[in-house]
């Protein structure tokens, strides 16, 4: 039966405007962080609806939608500010489970993945480990029927308000670095587990360093076979580097830069002139449809089971670029008086001054160029690729 894709949007628009609340919609749209408190609220939404998990197989508990029907979620949801969906659930673990977990391990964690009840958190990086991740030396060995693990990971996103933390830790120190790593989850209340926070340029507490000191986890919640937790890590990462949620947000960012321009342009009235900061947002606007195309092409690879090739680099490394584009000209929209309003704003605790909103948003990805990869490992990866090491 072929789908009425002009239906289908149609339906998207009205669930998306009748159901996402107006209070998180307008956090969406101001350019303000997105909480856990948004994302989950608005997970339970869509998981009560039924479509909680678009890119999951319905055998899971997706929707079993297809590639096009993926895309008009994403741009009908950016269109209507409502938030991405919080990925490392739906979209980095939740497809490793899918893939490599056994049916025991689906039914534990993927329904709580679906409808909110877990938070997760990514546990690669470690202190001298991140771009040569296979050097991680925090261990698990097997005691009785579980796992003791030690060691520390740090730059772990939301640890502090996680539930379930999935991690990369070595089972072996004989077989070559690649070999003894291994894949476990580990709930976040487990005894042994501090969580330190790492506070970021732009005010903001999303990053952290967790430490492990004899933690003990049951011996079946390593995913897949001991000692080849590499092979989904990779699986893992290029999922990770190919982040749906992030080019239909940069649509939203560029968006709201647009307005920002065209507001700071009245407000001006004829004093500055804001012709070359369209010009540069109408650059910005050429590479986020480059990147769709591109990702529309990936989503589609990945469907089939193509190899993805350099797609996933280069789509992460555009989406990092034009993030940083875009809160460049966010900044020189708002001109001159962002950085004290920011520091007044921040030392009271409200940021929803415009300002403020826009140098933290400005300071925060800086960092889109090193989480997820650095932009110089990708080059490495799509020039190994492209031209042969
Ligand atoms: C905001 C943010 C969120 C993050 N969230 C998480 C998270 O949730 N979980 C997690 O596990 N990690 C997370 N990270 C960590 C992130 O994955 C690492 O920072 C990243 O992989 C780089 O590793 P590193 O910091 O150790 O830098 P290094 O690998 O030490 O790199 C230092 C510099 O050397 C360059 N470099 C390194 N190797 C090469 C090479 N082969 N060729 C050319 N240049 C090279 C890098 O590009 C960089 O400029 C996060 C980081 C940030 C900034």
């Amino acid at each position: 039966m072929s789908i009425d894709y002009v239906a289908f949007r149609r339906e998207l628009e009205a669930f998306a405007r009748k159901s996402c609340p107006a209070e998180i919609r307008a956090v969406v749209a101001a350019g303000q962080k997105i909480t856990k408190r948004e994302y989950k609220a608005w997970q339970m939404i869509l998981a009560a609806k039924g479509w909680g998990a678009p890119s999951w197989p319905r055998e899971a508990g997706g929707t079993g939608w297809d590639i096009k029907q993926r895309l008009i979620f994403e741009e009908v949801m950016a269109e209507n500010d409502c938030p991405p969906l919080y990925h490392h659930g739906l979209g980095h673990i939740g497809p490793v489970i899918i893939r490599f977990g056994t049916p025991e391990q689906k039914a534990r964690f993927l329904p709580r993945i679906l409808d909110g009840s877990d938070w997760w958190c990514q546990g690669y990086s470690e202190p001298g480990s991140g771009s040569d991740l296979a050097s991680l030396s925090t261990s698990a060995r097997l005691d009785g029927d579980e796992w003791v693990i030690n060691g520390q990971k740090t730059w772990t996103s939301h640890a502090h308000e996680a539930s379930m933390i999935y991690m990369l830790v070595r089972t072996s120190k004989e077989a070559k670095k690649q070999d003894g790593i291994s894949l476990i989850l580990v709930p976040m209340d487990s005894p042994g587990i501090t969580v330190r926070p790492i506070r970021t340029i732009d005010g903001w507490h999303h990053l952290n360093e967790v430490f492990f000191d004899e933690v003990r986890v049951r011996a079946d919640n390593l995913i897949g076979e001991v000692g080849k937790g590499w092979t989904c890590a990779k699986f893992l990462l290029e999922r990770e580097r190919l982040p749906p949620a992030n080019v239909a947000r940069l649509e939203l960012v560029r968006r709201q830069v647009a307005r920002l321009v065209e507001d700071a342009g009245k407000a001006a009235a004829g004093r500055r002139d804001f012709s070359g900061l369209h010009h540069k947002l109408l650059m910005c606007e050429a590479d986020v449809k480059g990147a769709r195309v591109m990702m529309a092409q990936a989503t589609d690879d990945l469907i089939h089971q193509r190899p993805l090739g350099v797609q996933p680099s280069a789509i992460k490394m555009t989406c990092a670029d034009v993030a940083q584009r875009l809160t460049s000209i966010a900044l020189d929209a708002v001109g001159p008086e962002a950085a004290n309003r920011f520091l007044a704003e921040t030392d009271d605790g409200s940021a929803d001054v415009p300002a403020a909103t826009w140098i933290q948003n400005y300071m925060f990805t800086r960092s889109r160029t090193i989480a997820g990869g650095t932009s110089e490992v990708q080059r490495n990866v799509v020039a190994n690729e492209l031209l042969g090491a």
